[in-house]
């Protein structure tokens, strides 16, 4: 999965989406990135629930020791994150409960820079995306891949409610809005519009 530094070139302050670290090499990978650019991290923020996005957030709670933010409808999936390894046969730290809980239409501002959140559920119950509208970047979780979509077999998972917040929240912003989604490469809004297979 993607594990993403935002940060400000100028103030050096950032935040980490979805600290997915899971092997010791990964952590070095995050923290030799952050080291290295001086970044003063502020936030960590979570696109959704998921073991694959979460496996880290101990040991960056414990690293960087600040706030853990996220929709509370994915409460359920932290709090079963061990059954959750257990189901994908994989063993990682309890993470904690997150700090604060986001909604729609939140803002989260670090370094004068803004992060609309939008609510955008289907893959799971508690899925949001991180706007910054102003350098039109969305970091999108598990909802819209490079031609492809967020799977909907998982807890709670529901086609239809994807395809809504797909359609109706993500797709409301302009073709040149670029997406950095929770796996694979990052795309734009046009060429999903145009393109996706799932989408059309
Ligand atoms: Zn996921």
């Amino acid at each position: 999965m993607n594990c993403y530094i935002y940060w400000d070139e100028k103030t050096k302050e950032g935040v980490i989406i979805d600290p997915g670290a899971y092997e010791d090499f990964e952590k070095e990978e995050i923290l030799n990135y952050i080291k290295s650019n001086g970044i003063d991290i502020k936030l960590i923020l979570l696109t959704h629930g998921h073991i694959d996005h979460i496996m880290g957030n101990k040991w960056a709670i414990e690293t960087f020791g600040v706030p853990v933010l996220m929709h509370k409808d994915d409460l359920p999936l932290i709090d079963r994150a061990m059954d959750q390894a257990a189901m994908f046969g994989v063993q990682f730290p309890k993470p904690p409960a997150p700090d604060k809980f986001i909604d729609e239409n939140d803002v989260i501002e670090v370094s004068g820079n803004k992060f609309k959140i939008i609510h955008t559920p289907g893959h799971s119950p508690g899925s949001v995306c991180f706007v910054d509208e102003k350098e039109k970047m969305i970091f999108g979780g598990d909802t819209v891949f490079r031609g492809s979509i967020g799977r909907t077999d998982l807890w709670m998972g529901d086609i239809d409610v994807l395809l809504s917040s797909i359609h109706n929240k993500i797709f409301k912003y302009a073709d040149d809005f670029v997406i950095y989604p929770g796996h694979m490469e990052e795309t734009t809004i046009g060429e999903e519009k145009n393109t996706n297979p799932f989408l059309q």
